[in-house]
């Protein structure tokens, strides 16, 4: 360790240094993504494990920069940080109805869930400003109505500690317009369940990392059956994610999950490739 000791440091000391210097980069380029036409939306389809029938599709950002894609992983935080987050969300919902809206056209009933950022309902100003979109979006694409029945809005559990009592109010007056509300990474967060009673809840994802952990340890299968149960008495849709193998589908459908999003039926892709898929 000695001989290592300055070494060490150095290499360390220029990790860092690197990594702030693309931090920085990416803050700069990300403001102009959207105006550069750098962002795209891809689908992953989500399937009914009964008859392999896509029931909902999940819309996950890309970022296409100097050609290379960059994971949401890494950006998003970045987009949060500098506030950017709150135009990118509204693109992404923008995008979202659009494909709506094409797929009501060819008669399909596919919902498209968007994910949703705790920093886009960080302020009151944002809490109306998130409102008011459902409207002008509607005016921007002049379409009759909005699509509020294809529409799902998936919000972690953070969400729901902050502002209680305005995101609330919120997320149940999108709610009786036909929007309905998805809890995603369910399980991960560390808020009290009491808010599957409380707030405006539809559906909960199950988070991969417990699908991932099934087989290696027994006691995630307790405890995805414990949320299965408890969906059920509550009268929550249940989404597993992140099913990658043959196992994990079998335990999934064992359980009576109703909707399962993962690698083995399916990566997120573009959206022609989904609209030739459907
Ligand atoms: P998430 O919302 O939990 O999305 C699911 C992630 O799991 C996606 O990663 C998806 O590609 C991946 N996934 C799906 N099935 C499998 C599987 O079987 N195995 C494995 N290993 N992974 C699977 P992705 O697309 O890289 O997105 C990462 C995260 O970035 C998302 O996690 C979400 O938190 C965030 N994100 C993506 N798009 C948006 C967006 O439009 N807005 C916001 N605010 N966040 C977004
Ligand atoms: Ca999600
Ligand atoms: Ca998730
Ligand atoms: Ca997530």
């Amino acid at each position: 360790a000695k001989a290592c000791g300055r070494n060490c440091y150095q290499f360390f000391n220029q990790e860092i240094q690197l990594q702030a210097e693309r931090t920085a980069q990416l803050h700069l380029h990300l403001k102009k993504a959207i105006s550069q036409n750098e962002l795209e939306l891809f689908y992953q389809p989500i399937v009914n494990p009964l008859n392999g029938k896509i029931v909902k599709a999940e819309a996950l950002l890309r970022w296409c920069h100097k050609g290379q894609y960059i994971s949401p992983v890494e950006f998003i935080p970045i987009a949060e940080h500098s506030g950017v987050i709150v135009e990118i969300g509204e693109w992404v919902k923008t995008q979202a109805v659009m494909m709506a809206i094409e797929l009501k056209k060819l008669g399909l009933h596919v919902p498209i869930s968007v994910n949703v950022s705790t920093l886009e309902f960080w302020s009151l100003e944002l809490q109306t400003r998130f409102l008011q979109f459902f409207d002008q979006v509607v005016e921007q694409l002049n379409i009759d109505v909005f699509p509020y029945e294809m529409i799902t809005l998936e919000i972690t559990e953070s969400l729901m500690m902050k502002q209680q009592k305005a995101v609330c109010e919120l997320l149940s007056l999108l709610r009786q317009r036909g929007i309905r509300i998805s809890i995603d990474d369910f399980g991960t967060g560390y808020s009290s369940l009491s808010y599957l009673v409380s707030f405006p809840v539809d559906q909960i994802k199950i988070d991969k990392s417990f699908i991932h952990q099934l087989e290696t340890d027994p006691r995630h299968k307790a405890l995805v059956e414990a949320i299965v149960s408890m969906s059920r008495a509550l009268d929550l849709t249940v989404i597993a994610e992140g099913v990658e193998t043959q196992s994990q589908l079998d335990f999934v459908k064992q359980q009576q999950i109703q909707a399962v999003q993962g690698y083995f039926y399916y990566k997120p892709m573009s959206k022609s490739d989904f609209l030739k898929l459907l």
